[in-house]
């Protein structure tokens, strides 16, 4: 998990600093209890579920899951490797770092990439000067088409790569640049005559920088008719497919001031909108986002607006990316161009005012998903309005707030003209179907997620492991790792197990947050070990707890025979089915033996 700071020294760092002190100086903090709460800085909301614990030194949001002790804090914050969040530590608490050593091959790695970005830059360079000559006439023409004015050109770095065999190898070989260079930039590529020729001929070529203004990568895209349309940089040292973002370089300010972004397809999509003075857009480079594009907007906003053509590629697109926005806790909003329109050709024919406006009625996640089943079912139709109803009833559930999805109801109601009672009751039904409320759930810390009674006794069961090392032997003994059916709970719990073996008596939780190197897991821990137990015997509410486990995962094996049942039949293998069948009856026998 660290790299060179010794552990000796990160040990005496985690128990100077103080997380409560160092949150408080991002978030304000309120006294509650034991522990403190505050807003979440790492997703948007309005009542807090971030709670910071000084006791077990660990921070916990109930409403985005993230969680973790001081050093992860830090680097979440500040998008901090290890390192820096640990330099920065040693320097608020007056400890000493040992210097920092490079290693050569360290400084040779440096030395080489800064020579790869000065011979992008150079490539940059070159396509923007052919763009003004003479040769880049096209280049200008097929611009001026698409109404970009100079400043636009100048402002993107927009350049022209001729449609000659070899400009940029002969540029660039002449100023020194090798052949493996420009291979492994993906500048030029080998002929089938063995000879270097440029990758981008005839191309108007799109630079793509980084967040600091450094040229990683170009896109070209061909003039006139030919294939392929448009023509990405390979993965090359310094360009890293689904990591960048293209425009952010430009649009980072205004981002941070309008806390707000609009995430478009494609660079023309960005351009234009810059020119007509919406500042705050980036493309995702390729049609679907990424968890690393999104976390790298997340150090600018969480307000995000997703703008993709209307088409059903765009569609598909917009869907995969509003469903990673909300995992990393990003408040969405989904526009839709009318009438099929790809978000250029409307800024251009309707200007900045009328995209505003778009941007101000943009659609929730829920009215997307919404929209979508009323155009995927027959919505004047009986049977197709409950289909539209039911389709939509998972986005529904996960709509916390009451007043929110009441609203969605009523709307819901309206639009298809169905009664609303009858929609509540479809509504209840979903929910008591999946889950069970459990009727002895113990008064909990703030959060906004409900659970089962399954992750209840999940995190029950570790807390009391935690509590006593000893009862290993018993959880081990009602079958271990396989009774947790949250797989982050399971591989904590193998983790914690092979701690033991590898002699740790006790686990003190403060100490445990920093040995869990897994960001999913140790955001799980954080969030159970904010909870508390149920009142009562505390051996009892775990023997329960355990109990239920082992309900539930005889409730897996059962589901999972089932469908094995069901594909037997289908393919007609009857001895097969009967073998089944057999182990489900044993299955059923042992459910009957763990009621409760
Ligand atoms: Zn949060």
């Amino acid at each position: 998990m660290n790299g060179r700071i010794p552990e000796d020294i990160i040990e005496s760092l985690r128990q100077q600093a103080d997380i409560v002190e160092i949150v408080a100086g991002y978030v304000t903090l309120k006294k509650q209890g034991q522990n403190y709460t505050g807003l979440c800085p790492f997703h948007q909301e309005k009542t807090p579920s971030f709670v910071v614990s000084p006791a077990k030194q660990i921070f916990h949001c109930f409403g985005c899951g993230k969680g973790g002790n001081v050093f992860t804090f830090l680097m979440e914050q500040e998008g901090l490797a290890f390192q820096e969040a640990a330099e920065k530590l040693a320097l608020r608490y007056g400890i000493a770092l040992p210097e920092k050593e490079t290693t050569p091959a360290q400084k040779e790695q440096e030395s080489r990439i800064k020579r790869l970005r000065q011979i992008n830059q150079w490539a940059m360079e070159l396509y923007e000067q052919a763009l003004k000559s003479k040769i880049g006439t096209p280049g200008r023409e097929y611009f001026s088409r698409r109404g970009l004015s100079s400043e636009t050109i100048g402002q993107f770095h927009l350049g022209y790569a001729p449609d000659q065999w070899d400009f940029l190898t002969k540029e660039l070989t002449a100023k020194g640049v090798s052949e493996q260079e420009l291979l492994l930039l993906g500048l030029s590529v080998t002929s089938s005559r063995g000879t270097l020729v440029d990758k981008f001929r005839g191309r108007v070529m799109f630079p793509i920088l980084d967040e600091r203004d450094q040229v990683i990568g170009f896109g070209g895209r061909i003039i006139g008719e030919g294939q392929p349309k448009y023509l990405n940089s390979q993965e090359t040292p310094l360009f890293h497919k689904g990591k960048g973002l293209y425009g952010l370089s430009l649009a980072k300010n205004a981002i941070r001031q309008q806390d707000q972004v609009i995430i478009m397809e494609g660079y023309m999509d960005v351009i234009a909108a810059r020119q007509q003075g919406v500042a705050n857009a980036v493309a995702s480079l390729g049609t679907s986002l990424t968890v690393e594009q999104v976390k790298l907007l997340t150090r600018y906003t969480y307000r995000t607006l997703i703008c993709y053509d209307g088409d059903s590629a765009g569609e598909a697109a917009t869907l995969r990316g509003l469903d990673i926005l909300d995992q990393q806790g990003c408040r969405v909003g989904v526009m839709r161009i009318p009438e099929g329109k790809d978000p250029d050709d409307f800024l251009k024919i309707k200007g900045k005012e009328a995209f505003i406006q778009l941007a101000e009625k943009a659609f929730s996640l829920f009215e997307y998903k919404f929209q979508l089943n009323m155009e995927k079912f027959d919505k004047e139709e009986m049977a197709g309005k409950v289909a539209i109803i039911q389709a939509s009833l998972p986005e529904l559930a996960k709509i916390k707030s009451p007043v929110a999805r009441q609203g969605y109801i009523t709307m819901m109601a309206d639009t298809l003209h169905f009664p609303e009672p009858a929609i509540k009751d479809e509504v209840r039904r979903y929910f008591t179907g999946g889950q069970k409320k459990d009727k002895t759930a113990p008064a909990r810390s703030p959060e906004l997620k409900s659970q089962s009674s399954e992750e209840l006794a999940q995190g029950i069961i570790i807390r009391c492991f935690l509590r006593d090392v000893r009862r290993q032997e018993a959880i081990e003994e009602a079958g271990g790792a396989s009774l947790f059916g949250n797989p982050q709970a399971r591989s904590l719990y193998q983790t914690l197990s092979a701690l033991i073996m590898a002699g740790y008596v006790t686990l003190k939780e403060e100490d445990l947050v920093a040995l869990i190197d897994r960001q999913e897991e140790r955001q799980w821990l954080t969030g159970i070990l904010l909870q508390e137990s149920p009142p009562g015997d505390e051996e009892r509410v775990f023997q329960d707890s355990l109990l239920t486990l082992r309900r539930q995962k005889v409730e897996r094996q059962i589901k999972d025979k089932m469908a094995k049942l069901a594909a037997a039949e289908r393919s007609g293998d009857n001895s097969a089915a009967k073998e089944i069948m057999i182990a489900l009856s044993g299955l059923n026998i042992e459910k009957q033996k763990l009621k409760p």
